[in-house]
C-alpha cells in the first residue's frame, strides 16, 4: 500500500487518486468528512483488493472507536422515522453534538430500490454541519449490509461523532441486526393502527428500550395517550430488552417536536444509570463476540458453496435426497466430507 500515491481528494470521483492506509487513518482521525466518506465507500466495496486495505484502516482506528452513544431506531414505513430523525438530530446538532446517521436498509440489496436511501429524506439535517448522513450500502445481503453499517459506525466514532443513530425499516430481520450493534433501541409506533400487535408478534417490542407512540399530535393525541397506556400494560408482561432497565413508553411528534427533548432525556438517563454498572460495556463485548461467530458462519458458508467438490456433488445429493435415497443428514455429511477433503 505504501507505494500508492498521496493525494488530496477532489469532488470529482474521476479525479480521485488512491489513498494509502495512512491517509485514510489520518483523515478519519482528523474528522475529515471527505476521507471518512471515502473510507466507508472502501469498506462497502466488494472488491477483494479493497478488503485488506479497508480492514487495516479499521484495525488502526479501533482504539479511537467506541466513544459514541449508539442508538438504533426502527418502525414500519410511514411511522415517521425520517421526520423524527430530522427533528431529533437537529436538536442534538444544535446543542453541539456531532451526529452520524447510518442505515441498515434490507431493501437495497434485493430490489435495487431503497426504502431508506431516498435523497429527499432528512434534507434539513443533511445541511447541518454537525450531522453526517450516510445511506445504506447497496448490493449486499442483509448480513453484508449490517456488517458494513457496523464498520461504518466504528469509523464515524473514530472521526469524532459522539452520537451514532442507526436506522432500519421495520419489515423483517433487519431489527435483529440493528439490535446487535447498538446500545439503545428505540421503536416508533403508530397509535391504534394494529402496529403494536404486529411488533409484539415479531418480537420487536422485546428488543426496545424505549417505545415512542409517534404522531401524537392534533386529533391523534388522545388515541396516542390510550395506546401508551395499553403499551404500558403490555410491556409489563414481557422481558425487557436490557435486564437492568425498564422499557419506557412515551409520546412523540416529529412534526411538532413534542416529546423529542424528553426522548433524549430518557436516553441520557439510560447511559447515566447503566454505564457505571458496566452494562453497556458488557453488551458491546457480547456483540463483538456474536459478530465474530456470525462472520465465521457466513464465511464458512460462502467457502462451502464456492468449493468445486461441493459444487460437483450438490445436484446429485439434492436429487438423491428428493428420491428418498439419502436422509438430509447423510446428504449434508457427504457434502461436508467433499468440502473438507479438498482442503
Ligand atoms: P418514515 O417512512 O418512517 O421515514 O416516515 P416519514 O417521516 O417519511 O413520515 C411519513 C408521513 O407521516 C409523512 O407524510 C409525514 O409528513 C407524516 N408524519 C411524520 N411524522 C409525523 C408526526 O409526528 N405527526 C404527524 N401528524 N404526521 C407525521
Amino acid at each position: 500500500m505504501s507505494s500508492e500515491t498521496h493525494s488530496t481528494p477532489g469532488n470529482n470521483p474521476a479525479q480521485r487518486t488512491a489513498l494509502t492506509v495512512d491517509d485514510y487513518v489520518r483523515g478519519v482521525l482528523a474528522g475529515n468528512r471527505t476521507i471518512l466518506a471515502r473510507a466507508i465507500t472502501l469498506l462497502e466495496s466488494s472488491s477483494p483488493l479493497h478488503e485488506p486495505v479497508a480492514q487495516e484502516v479499521l484495525r488502526r482506528i479501533l482504539p479511537e472507536s467506541g466513544k459514541a452513544k449508539r442508538i438504533g431506531i426502527t418502525g414500519v414505513p410511514g411511522v415517521g422515522k425520517s421526520t423524527f430523525i430530522e427533528s431529533f438530530g437537529s436538536m442534538l446538532a444544535g446543542a453541539g453534538h456531532k451526529l452520524a446517521v447510518l442505515t441498515i436498509d434490507p431493501s437495497s440489496s434485493r430490489s435495487g430500490g431503497s426504502i431508506l436511501g431516498d435523497k429527499t429524506r432528512m434534507q434539513k439535517l443533511s445541511r447541518e454541519p454537525n450531522a453526517f448522513i450516510r445511506p445504506s450500502p447497496a448490493g449486499h445481503n442483509l448480513g453484508g449490509v449490517a456488517r458494513r453499517t457496523r464498520e461504518a459506525m466504528l469509523l464515524c466514532e473514530a472521526a469524532g461523532f459522539d452520537i451514532v443513530l442507526v436506522e432500519t425499516v421495520g419489515v423483517g430481520q433487519s431489527e435483529t441486526a440493528l439490535r446487535s450493534m447498538v446500545d439503545f433501541f428505540l421503536l416508533l409506533q403508530l397509535p391504534g393502527a394494529g402496529d403494536e400487535l404486529q411488533a409484539m408478534k415479531k418480537g420487536i417490542v422485546e428488543m426496545a428500550d424505549l417505545i415512542l407512540v409517534n404522531k401524537a399530535d392534533g386529533d391523534n393525541r388522545s388515541r396516542a395517550e390510550l395506546a401508551r397506556a395499553e403499551q404500558e400494560i403490555m410491556v409489563h408482561y414481557l422481558d425487557s430488552a436490557t435486564p437492568e432497565w425498564k422499557t419506557q413508553i412515551a409520546l412523540s411528534s416529529g412534526l411538532t417536536g413534542d416529546g423529542i427533548p424528553e426522548a433524549w432525556e430518557i436516553i441520557e438517563k439510560f447511559y447515566r444509570d447503566l454505564k457505571p454498572k458496566e452494562v453497556i460495556a458488557r453488551r458491546r463485548q457480547q456483540q463483538s463476540l456474536d459478530w465474530l461467530t456470525d462472520l465465521i458462519a457466513d464465511e464458512l458458508q460462502r467457502r462451502f458453496y464456492q468449493n468445486s467438490a461441493v459444487a460437483e456433488q450438490l445436484a446429485t445429493v439434492k436429487g438423491a435426497l428428493l428420491r428418498g435415497e439419502l436422509t438430509a443428514m447423510q446428504g449434508a455429511k457427504k457434502l461436508l466430507s467433499a468440502f473438507s477433503g479438498e482442503k
